[in-house]
């Protein structure tokens, strides 16, 4: 096999348009260090009931990655040692994780926001009940994932029935408070774009939401964000199979904004995974770049990162710089 088709076998795209990432914030004198940590980010698994395919964790129902008890009880001392203002549990789908309602009640502390992303299709079932309650009565905010208003693009992105089953919970969620004036229940929205192109303006895309799902449905919501798909995992490899990785890599580094730098996530951020172990983000997580190569995890910390910290980068960094940027 030559070079070349070893490099596309492995599914690295040839630059012929576009540098890596790293290269080019030194190219442009630019570097990535953290400042000040507010945020705990908290990925419980890989576990999921969905097979999304823009999922840059592989997340699905055959994944056996979840975080365990002793990890969780690691994760809550630490949190409570390092008083983040922040905690934010993502998956996979945290619903499906056994201890998950001990982890989000570990979690509560006087001023502190925590979060809680959920996909909309376990959230509102009868099993999820004692969860959902839970949730209600810490006033933890819901970041809900609903890419789109269209049925069809939502069951090509994420399989039939979800659409119907997510606005359902939607629709549920605003009985009981979440998305409505004075409860102080938040339910965020996060859109992703369906295929290999940017999201539209946020600005754009929450008034285009708002008006649609409030006058066909009644559907309230407090705030909508866009973020570009990251090249990794089950979307890199539907990007590669499609042959779109290297148009859609050459798009988003076309699109690189250095003002974003100032505000991306991971300069105030720890991310921890499944097993423990620390990233500066999820999709660093995702893409293996972790800290001490895995072996340093939430149990050998007791003090938050410094400040200018410098953070590990890859050319899935594109995704969060492009545009108006992901934060
Ligand atoms: S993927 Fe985004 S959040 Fe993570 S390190 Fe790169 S720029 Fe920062």
């Amino acid at each position: 096999m030559s070079l070349q088709s070893a490099a596309q076998e492995e599914g690295a795209p040839e630059r012929a348009s576009w540098l890596p990432f790293a290269r080019r914030l030194e190219g442009q004198g630019l570097e990535l260090r953290r400042t000040g940590i507010t945020t705990l980010q908290i990925n419980v698994g890989r576990l999921c009931n969905q097979t999304c395919r823009h999922c840059h964790l592989e997340a699905g129902p055959d994944r056996p990655e979840i975080m365990d008890g002793e990890t969780m009880a690691a994760v809550m001392a630490y949190a409570a040692t390092a008083r983040v203002d922040v905690c934010d549990i993502t998956g996979g789908a945290p619903e499906l994780v056994p201890g998950i309602e001990e982890l989000v009640a570990g979690l509560v502390q006087p001023g502190r926001q925590l979060l809680f992303r959920t996909n909309l299709t376990l959230i509102t079932e009868p099993g999820g009940r004692p969860l959902l309650d839970l949730l209600r009565r810490l006033q933890v905010a819901l970041v809900a994932s609903f890419p789109s208003t269209d049925p069809g693009q939502t069951a090509s992105l994420r399989g039939r029935g979800v659409w119907e089953r997510s606005l359902a919970a939607l629709a549920a969620l605003n009985r009981l408070g979440y998305g409505q004036e004075d409860t102080g229940l938040t339910l965020n929205l996060v859109v992703n774009p369906a295929g290999a192109f940017l999201p539209p303006g946020q600005e754009q895309a929450q008034r285009q939401f708002r008006r649609v799902l409030a006058s066909r449905w009644g559907i309230r919501f407090n705030r909508l964000f866009t973020f570009a798909n990251a090249p990794l995992g089950r979307f890199r490899s539907w990007l590669k199979s499609s042959g779109n990785l290297e148009r859609y890599q050459g798009r988003l580094a076309a699109c690189f904004n250095p003002c974003t730098l100032d505000g991306l996530m991971c300069r105030t951020l720890v991310s921890v995974g499944w097993h423990g172990q620390l990233a500066d983000c999820d999709f660093n997580l995702a893409a293996g770049l972790t800290w001490e190569a895995g072996r340093l995890r939430v149990q050998d910390l007791a003090t938050l990162p410094l400040a200018g910290r410098p953070i590990a980068v890859g050319d899935h960094c594109y995704a969060c710089t492009a545009g108006a940027g992901f934060t």
